[in-house]
């Protein structure tokens, strides 16, 4: 027997359409491209929305259809994400810190003949036009003026405000399978060529409602959200809607994601909880420390997409802010695991409380994690024993999309992650490292991750990276390439020194790589695929 409740669809267009009802004077800011600030509330946006709405059956985009953009973190490219989706077409969101041939390739693999592109990004369209112009039939330029694109001829170029301006309000979102897909979002392909994840509907709102849980981001109607993590990646962490659904203001910092940008941002927006990358939360925190200041109404910093440091939780510490850690994946919608306190661990202090603090977390509602041996036979949660970190969820990734069975999830859902991890008793998953970046010294692993958070933790180091080089006796050990502060002085062995006693003597590097600065993927992760091709040899060569 079907209950007798209302039947309704998880469609993400009614995130939009409560935000505009509940929370009308919720604001908007988003500093443009330009260098102007923009500010609208929900109830604005959602007309405007209904009106991109009707602009898709302009472009004549279809149901299922793929709509590209090249875009930063502002109020526009919040249209796109409801405008297009509430329709059932699908947004492709391409991260524009990708190498131009990456982008050409999701455009066409994703086979968007639609392109919304930032005035800024013109150049970058310009460069990949010709790879492009098979696949893309209209280029919107999302400007208030018409802008000369010099684009092959056969694409057609529009300016955003003219067609939201021919465009009416009488758009009525429609219910449809909640199964549908919404966004396609790429990897940041580190290996090999980037690959698609179709969210869905249903996957995206309920993974919302679940981060907005008071275990995880909890966040409030009268919160001021800084999302640093990109829009174009992954859902920025699904705050395009987590946000709104709650009713808290959004303040989108578009391109500028530098410190001094950011510092300004958060003071005079009173932003009181920032979502990024550690390597964001470096750079704010090196401008904050030189050119002095306080943090009047920032009160939470969430980091994730790397591990992050004891420094940087005790850095914010002394500002009055707490560093909240979490872990997911572009693949696992993205958000799985989140750091807050159970019972046996709330009341730690110190030391104790740092070590669990730089565990990624735990599950929330909705993820299930295991890990499990090179057999696949499921490893005990003791904290100790480490294995392929599997997943599982109504969050997660069946499969990629057109790449056929390559890297899907098991009969039973499980989908290999590619981490290797610990969990604990508690439920805390520890990664331990991506596979790819463990060091098989002598037959034993070492964790890159855990020496990278030790050097870190030098006063004179600005940044770390441990990679595998190749060894004629261990087969590989661990190098360490450090880049000094400025002004800093610390030599090879004052470094190597401060692994003393942390970890087991054979963990420790045999030799450091000084570097002016290291490479980073799109997504602000270390680059650690070129820095194994380029120092990959280094005890081989016998380079020091
Ligand atoms: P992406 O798909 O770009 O979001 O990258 C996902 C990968 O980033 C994961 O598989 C991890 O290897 C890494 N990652 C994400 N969050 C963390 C974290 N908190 N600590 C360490 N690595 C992380």
């Amino acid at each position: 027997m079907l209950g007798l409740m209302q039947s309704h669809k998880l469609m993400l267009s009614s995130v939009i359409r409560h935000a505009a009802r509940q929370h009308g004077h919720s604001e908007v800011v988003s500093f443009m491209s330009d260098g102007s600030v923009h500010r609208a509330t929900y109830v604005e946006l959602e007309r405007r929305c209904r009106r991109l709405a009707r602009v898709m059956q302009t472009l004549k985009v279809g149901f299922g259809d793929r709509v590209g953009t090249l875009a930063w973190n502002d109020y526009r490219h919040f249209e796109l994400y409801y405008g297009v989706s509430g329709t059932g077409a699908i947004l492709n969101t391409v991260n524009v810190r990708l190498a131009p041939e990456d982008v050409a390739y999701i455009i066409n693999h994703a086979q968007s003949k639609v392109l919304f592109v930032d005035p800024s990004l013109v150049p970058l369209l310009r460069g990949i036009a010709n790879e492009v112009a098979a696949t893309v039939r209209d280029v919107v330029v999302m400007s208030d003026k018409p802008v000369e694109l010099g684009l092959p001829a056969g694409m057609r170029v529009h300016c955003y405000e003219d067609l939201i301006a021919a465009a009416d309000e009488s758009y009525v979102w429609p219910e449809f399978d909640e199964e549908s897909g919404s966004v396609l979002t790429y990897t940041s392909g580190t290996t090999g060529r980037p690959k698609g994840v179709l969210y869905s509907h249903r996957a995206s709102l309920l993974q919302s409602y679940a981060v907005n849980s008071a275990d995880v981001f909890g966040l409030r109607a009268v919160d001021r959200i800084l999302p640093c993590a990109s829009m174009y990646h992954a859902t920025a962490w699904t705050l395009p809607y987590s946000v709104p659904m709650v009713g808290a203001s959004l303040i989108l910092p578009g391109r500028f994601l530098d410190g001094p940008s950011l510092y300004r941002m958060i003071e005079s927006e009173r932003v009181t909880f920032a979502f990024g990358v550690p390597t964001i939360w470096t750079g704010f925190l090196d401008h904050l420390k030189s050119a002095g200041g306080k943090l009047s109404t920032l009160k939470r910093v969430l980091s994730g997409g790397s591990a992050i440091t004891r420094q940087l939780v005790e850095t914010f510490r002394e500002y009055g802010v707490r560093v909240e850690h979490a872990w997911g994946m572009t693949e696992c919608g993205p958000v799985t695991a989140y750091n807050a306190p159970v019972a046996a661990t709330k009341d730690l202090q110190g030391d104790a409380l740092l070590e669990v603090m730089l565990r990624q977390g735990r599950p929330f509602f909705g993820s299930d994690i295991k890990i499990v041996d090179e057999n696949g036979v499921e490893l005990p949660r003791d904290g100790k024993a480490f294995g392929a970190l599997l997943a599982r969820g109504a969050y997660m990734t069946r499969q990629y999309y057109r790449q056929g069975e390559e890297g899907a999830a098991d009969p039973d859902n499980w989908f290999a992650t590619g981490d290797v991890a610990t969990i604990d008793e508690n439920g805390f998953v520890q990664l331990v490292d991506r596979t790819k970046d463990l060091i098989k010294s002598g037959g034993e692993w070492i964790s890159s991750i855990a020496l990278e958070d030790i050097a870190s933790s030098h006063p004179a180091v600005a940044e770390a990276a441990v990679i595998a080089a190749a060894h004629s006796k261990w087969v590989e050990r661990p190098l360490l390439l450090v880049v000094l502060r400025d002004q800093a002085d610390a030599d090879s062995a004052a470094l190597l020194e401060h692994f003393k006693g942390k970890v087991a003597n054979w963990w420790i590097p045999d030799q450091v790589v000084f570097v002016p600065q290291l490479p980073h993927t799109a997504v602000g992760k270390l680059n650690k695929r070129e820095l194994r091709t380029q120092y990959g040899e280094h005890y081989n060569a016998g380079t020091e």
